[in-house]
């Protein structure tokens, strides 16, 4: 293993002005496109990171090490709108996604994140006042946060999923929950709620401006209807350059700016914006407005300025994004080269999408040995792309690694104590 080869995929901000029907330069330098913001609409995207031939699905488990390397890749080439501030991946083919039962995402067998996923229920239930309400999920998962809130105000829902697993839905709500396995859209228009949410789905939709206007037309004018949005915040990602956030299935990446005009664009009225679970999401509140004019798509003077100043500030963090880029990447791959050399031993904690994206990004396959996952579903599973497999906290009880690579600092405190319970002091590193 070299530690100063850097394969063509980390690549970033590279492109040649005939790899993407590039024009002209933009005046930071950017390759400017002629592909249209799906958001806002307006064309000239520009290019300003790269990853190629990275795994088409992250959360998918392969039952070999073989199957898991030879799994379909595709190429991740983010453009940036200088208009709206969105990011979207120029390449992106939502035929090479695929969200099916193979795919296993729950990140429910964490106390942390169940911890956190229940507070927000309790703040959505008190916020919105949900009892004995109505309430839709749009990308629901298995129902645990639909099971949640209905749990808590006595709510009854339906939850929309393609990759829903029937037998997981447990607890005192689930007789008062329905699952459809489908994509949500307008001919389930029928089943009106008070409340519409929709967690960490959007981010995976391409035309999100085409989206949030079906959702929009779905639940009608009623001026009752909450719809609330949860994406991950994309100004944390460009700041903490946290690569491992950007993978495949993410082919849309909002801020406030971007967020919020597709929302008011497509005729809602906004109620609130928050960042959440440590800075990690966004959060967006709104109704159907139905004032005369709302579908003009013109902010007030207010908001229009404070959005520009938003985008300004993006196109910053953006155009500093290849440089923190090589840097962060060199960093790894140096710890993990001389972590090698020592002939010490690597895991990672944290075998889904994150851990996905974070070893395609290193391309060093072979300088981790396991993936641990505290998920039992996974365990014995191969993870697509590395084809690193996955493991028990328990197997790390025997194998004794020397470096334990946490996929989010959120967890940081968790797994400290599950390392310590196993009698295992390793040095530990939250990327
Ligand atoms: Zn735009």
């Amino acid at each position: 293993m070299s530690s100063d080869h850097v394969p063509s995929k980390l690549r970033s901000a590279e492109l040649g002005p005939s790899e993407h029907g590039t024009s002209e330069l933009g005046a930071a330098g950017l390759a400017a496109t002629d592909f249209a913001c799906p958001g806002c609409g307006t064309a000239g995207m520009r290019i300003f990171h790269e990853a190629r031939s990275v795994p088409t699905n992250n959360c998918i488990l392969l039952p070999t090490r073989q199957e898991a390397r030879a799994y379909p890749r595709g190429d991740i080439v983010l453009g940036f709108c200088g208009e709206c501030g969105f990011i979207t991946n120029t390449t992106f083919e939502p035929e090479k996604t695929e969200y099916s039962g193979r795919c296993e995402e729950t990140q429910g067998f964490s106390p942390t994140f169940s911890a956190l996923h229940r507070e927000l229920a309790r703040n959505l239930v008190e916020q919105y006042d949900l009892r004995g309400k109505k309430i839709l999920e749009i990308g629901c998962g298995n129902g645990e946060f639909l099971l949640l809130l209905c749990e808590e105000g006595a709510n009854h829902g339906i939850g929309y999923d393609p990759a829903y697993v029937p037998d997981r839905a447990t607890g005192s709500a689930a007789d008062r929950v329905k699952f459809v396995t489908d994509f949500y859209s307008e001919k389930y228009a029928s089943e009106q709620a008070d409340f519409v949410c929709c967690k960490m789905t959007l981010e995976h939709i391409h035309p999100t401006a085409e989206f949030v206007g079906m959702v929009r037309r779905a639940i009608g004018d009623s001026p009752q209807t909450t719809v609330f949005f949860q994406v991950p915040d994309t100004v944390r990602i460009l700041r903490d350059c946290a690569f491992e956030d950007v993978y495949y299935e993410h082919c849309s990446y909002f801020s406030p700016c971007s967020l919020g005009r597709v929302f008011r664009d497509s005729g809602f009225a906004l109620i609130g914006m928050e960042t959440a679970y440590d800075g990690q999401y966004l959060t967006i509140a709104a109704r159907p407005d139905t004032s005369a004019g709302a579908r003009d798509g013109s902010p007030d003077a207010d908001q229009a300025e404070a959005w520009k100043r938003e985008v300004r500030e993006l196109t910053e963090l953006v155009e500093a994004y290849a440089a923190k880029y090589a840097e962060r990447v060199a960093w790894w791959r140096d710890k993990l080269t001389a972590t090698t050399k020592a002939g010490q031993k690597a895991v990672i904690w944290g075998s889904g999408s994150k851990g996905v994206a974070f070893l395609s990004s290193l391309g060093m396959e072979d300088a981790v040995s396991y993936a641990v996952d505290i998920n039992p579903h996974r365990h014995g599973s191969f993870m697509p792309g590395c084809g690193v497999e996955i493991v028990s906290p328990e197997f790390l009880r025997e194998y004794r690694p020397d470096l334990v690579i946490i996929m989010n600092a959120i967890y940081r405190q968790e797994i400290g104590n599950d390392l310590q319970n196993l009698g295992l002091d390793p040095e530990i590193v939250a990327v």
